[in-house]
């Protein structure tokens, strides 16, 4: 089933909708995604974060 995260869903100003077929394949385009358009490295999310990001995450 796949899964959808949008930024929108964790309070950015963000219209990005992120698909994939696996949460490990999301949270890998999420954390580029972060890192191109978002600033936040993505190599040093907080485990806060991490656990909001993966809270957001829908099947869609
Ligand atoms: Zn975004």
């Amino acid at each position: 089933m796949p899964k959808v995260l949008r930024c929108r869903d964790l309070g950015l100003d963000c219209s990005k909708e992120i698909r994939a077929e696996t949460e490990d394949e999301l949270l890998k385009l999420a954390s580029d995604h972060a890192e191109k358009d978002h600033g936040m490295p993505a190599k040093n999310i907080p485990p806060s974060i991490l656990a909001m990001v993966k809270a957001a995450i829908r099947n869609e």
